[in-house]
């Protein structure tokens, strides 16, 4: 088998509502898709995180060395585009880029051999997990205090056993949302807090002391990602567990983090990291120096099928008789092309989602949906 073709696909959505977290402005869902077809007709396909059309220009780089190759030897594709560009890539768009490709490959791997994914990372250790919803962003031209606390109502309503919020906006604000929140989620509900690294390491600490007392269970990226120091800071001046790793791509980039424990939860996401090849790499060392790991998820359902093989493969740790499980983030807010790429819909019952059980992936793409939300000219 050897591939023939890689295409992008790009898809937007501009939102009758912006939001923003600390850090970006959403005025629009613009996502990426990576398709990668091979001469016996099987076709895989991918999804990279991060800015959608410098990730669809340097896929398109990769092109020239995925032609003619085996798309079974993921390792030996992995090693050829990441030392193609090491020199200058070795994190940022550039990994982000292979892990969308990876991804494909990985699918691809499955369908060949008629397994899901998790199978050929080791085993499905679990057939569902349970979601956490991710919303409450700060929406253009409404309340914050009862938009986040409606959403959260809304969430617990659905089933969520729990829900993450956002934060970073300004402390004094920020601890009025908090505790807004709380009010509406009742006692027994998870309530975690991202502030998207808005904060500095003081404002940090200040947010994670007085935040306690509303019993949050992880309060994550709280600095900026390069602040390696600024993340043990935190985590030793304030109470609730840190959490980050969206941003950290390969092994490399999460070796420092996890050896110097600067968080007690690292997020690496499927489709940023560097793949599953990376990911799996990358649990083994959280694995080995008893760091938890809870996957990153931001994108369509494409996204959300390749980190449910990967928390279906994830080992328990520690194994024992009740199991700790990793639960799966499962965005909420505005995106009408999260689903409608796919025939079947990746959704949760009560908060549950059951991982695929189908070849690679275990999806199928709608192409209608590629179309109808390709970019439109002007
Ligand atoms: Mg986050």
């Amino acid at each position: 088998m050897k591939i023939v073709d890689v295409r992008t696909h790009l898809l937007e959505h501009r939102l009758e509502t912006a939001f923003e977290s600390a850090s970006m402005r959403f005025d629009k869902r613009l996502h990426l898709l990576v398709e990668i077809e091979c001469d016996n007709g099987i076709t895989g396909w991918g999804e990279c995180l991060g800015p959608a059309l410098p990730n669809a220009a340097i896929v398109g780089i990769y092109k020239q060395w995925l032609i003619g190759q085996d798309p079974l030897q993921t390792e030996k594709v992995w090693a050829t585009l990441y030392n193609a560009l090491r020199d200058q890539g070795q994190r940022g768009l550039t990994i982000t880029a292979i892990s969308g490709i990876d991804v494909a490959l990985w699918d691809i791997k499955g369908k060949h051999f008629g397994v899901p994914v998790s199978i050929l990372l080791g085993g499905r250790f679990r057939e569902t997990v349970r979601a956490y919803a991710t919303g409450s962003f700060k929406r253009d031209g409404v309340d914050r205090l009862a938009d986040n606390a409606a959403d959260v109502a809304r969430y617990r309503a659905e089933g969520f056993h729990a829900t993450k919020i956002k934060i970073g906006f300004g402390v004094e604000e920020d601890l009025r949302v908090i505790q807004a929140v709380r009010e509406v989620a009742g006692e027994n509900m998870r309530l975690m807090i991202d502030a998207n690294h808005g904060y500095d390491a003081m404002e940090a600490v200040e947010l994670g002391r007085r935040a306690v007392e509303y019993g949050i269970d992880w309060f994550e990226e709280p600095v900026a990602p390069e602040q390696l120091g600024a993340y043990r800071a935190v985590r030793a001046g304030q109470p609730i567990p840190i959490a980050a790793g969206e941003t950290w791509h390969t092994r490399w980039g999460m070796r420092e983090p996890i050896e110097t424990r600067c968080v007690d939860i690292v997020q690496p996401d499927i489709c940023g990291c560097g793949g599953f090849t990376e990911a799996r790499r990358i649990a083994d060392l959280a694995a080995l120096h008893g760091v938890r790991l809870i996957p990153h998820v931001w994108g369509t359902a494409v996204q959300i099928a390749a980190a449910l093989q990967f928390m279906g493969a994830m080992v328990p740790n520690p194994v024992r008789t009740a199991p700790l499980d990793p639960i799966l983030e499962f965005d909420r807010t505005d995106n009408p092309f999260r689903q409608a790429v796919v025939t079947t819909p990746l959704e949760h019952q009560r908060g549950v989602v059951a991982i695929p059980a189908g070849p690679g992936l275990g999806i199928e793409i709608n192409r209608d949906a590629l179309k109808e939300f390709a970019p439109k000219a002007g």
